[in-house]
This record gives structure tokens, C-alpha cells and sequence, in this order.
């Protein structure tokens, strides 16, 4: 049985071990303010900061605003800012979590190896690359392809904010534990938020496998399939009540 004093030194030892796991994801921030939904009614826009592109009308326009930021270091070392493709209209958001050096060498989200994995997934649910809007949490290149920082997602958001505004997507599928955690706002691992419908600020979330990890793992393609096909039900549900 342990001792009060025990019980005490447990708690205490387990509440550290929590602010700690925040502090790797969210940085300095250990607790999460609540975000009132802005005047306009959108929760997005309640992150914009008072910067002319967050009243972009268009994607292109966005793009031609931002697209030499230098916001956080990884402009510095970029080649191309790596703003995201696809339809403007897109009903589904594919979410990465940063271009590799394929996609800033090129300007575009998977391009690369992964990326011709991502668009044969969109291919065996019967969609095209063109049909949809890729894009990533970060629009520059870590160096290294090391993982995006917390003060770099937080930086960067705003951006995807806006994009997923402007789209207005039915669906988003976030590609891999990290662009998950980081919308989701949970430390969750990939398999507790996979295999499930999240609600994003009213948009249907669905998590999977980042198809990089499908290449050094190609067990794992069984459940991206099974995660792509509860996508694909639902979203021909969708479409036949549209
Ligand atoms: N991995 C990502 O998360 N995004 C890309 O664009 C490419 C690889």
C-alpha cells in the first residue's frame, strides 16, 4: 500500500511528465487558450495576425502575398516556398507535414517519392491529384528533413488557416502523426487517432498513415486502405445528398 506521501510524489512526478509531453509539442505554450470563433464568425480567422494577405480573395492571391516570408528561419534555407496545389474548390484537403527536398527543389507538396505513393492512394479511391488540394503544415523545408519545430507550425498556421478557408473542404485526411497531433491539438499516437471521424472546426478530419512511412513500412498500407475506403463511403455519401 503506498504512503500518502507517495501517492503525492507519483501525482506530481506524472503531472510533470504531461507538461513536459506538451512542452515537445506545443513549445513554451503549456496551455491551450481557447479560441473564441473571430467577429466573422470563422475560427480560423481568429489566428490571422493584422497582416494584408489575410485578406486574400484567392489562393494565388495568398500565395503572391506570402511567398517570401521570412517569418521563421527556415526561410532562410529554403529554395522555394512550398504553398500547396490542386483544386481551389477541392471537397477534400490532403495535410502533410513539410516539403522534403523533391518538394522545395520543385515549389510543390509531394513530389517526391512519397508523393508518388500519395497520388497512387488518391488514384485507388478513384479521385485524381488535380480533383484535390495538397498542401503542408509548414511551406518551407527543415533542414535536414528533421521535424517541424512548435514555434515553426505556430508560425506557419495562420497560412493553412487561411487555405482551408478560402477551400472550404468537406474532408481533410491529415498524412501522419504530426500535421494530426498538431491540428487535433492531442497527443494521441497515429493508432489512437486513425480509423476515426474527427470534427475540425465542423470540417470531417480522418488520419492516416504519411505515405513516407508507408515506404519504410509497407505493413502499414493494409490500414491506410482501410482508413482511405472509410473516407471514400463517406464521402460518395456526400456527394449523393449534395
Ligand atoms: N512529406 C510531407 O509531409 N510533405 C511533402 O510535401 C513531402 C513529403
Amino acid at each position: 500500500m503506498p504512503t500518502l506521501e507517495e501517492e503525492f510524489q507519483s501525482l506530481v512526478e506524472t503531472t510533470k511528465q504531461y507538461f513536459m509531453q506538451q512542452q515537445d509539442l506545443f513549445g513554451n505554450v503549456i496551455y491551450a487558450e481557447e479560441k473564441k470563433p473571430a467577429e466573422n464568425g470563422s475560427f480560423f480567422a481568429g489566428f490571422y495576425p493584422a497582416e494584408p494577405w489575410v485578406q486574400a480573395p484567392s489562393l494565388d492571391d495568398q500565395n503572391k502575398q506570402i511567398c517570401n516570408c521570412m517569418k521563421c528561419e527556415l526561410g532562410a534555407t529554403r529554395t522555394n516556398f512550398v504553398f500547396g496545389v490542386g483544386n481551389p474548390n477541392a471537397d477534400v484537403m490532403f495535410i502533410g507535414e513539410a516539403p522534403g527536398a523533391d518538394e522545395d527543389a520543385q515549389g510543390q507538396p509531394f513530389v517526391g517519392r512519397a508523393g508518388q505513393l500519395l497520388n497512387k492512394i488518391i488514384e485507388a479511391i478513384q479521385m485524381k491529384r488535380e480533383e484535390v488540394y495538397i498542401c503542408n503544415i509548414l511551406k518551407c523545408r527543415p533542414p535536414n528533413n528533421r521535424d517541424p519545430q512548435p514555434t515553426e507550425m505556430e508560425t506557419c498556421t495562420p497560412y493553412l488557416y487561411k487555405q482551408i478557408e478560402l477551400i472550404k473542404p468537406k474532408f481533410i485526411i491529415c498524412l501522419g502523426r504530426i500535421s494530426a497531433q498538431w491540428l487535433l491539438k492531442t497527443t494521441s499516437t497515429l493508432g489512437g487517432m486513425r480509423g476515426k471521424v474527427h470534427d475540425f472546426h465542423g470540417i470531417k478530419m480522418i488520419v492516416t498513415y504519411h505515405p513516407a512511412a508507408l515506404l519504410r513500412n509497407p505493413n502499414w498500407k493494409y490500414d491506410t486502405w482501410e482508413d482511405m475506403k472509410m473516407f471514400k463511403k463517406l464521402y460518395d455519401e456526400m456527394k449523393a445528398n449534395a
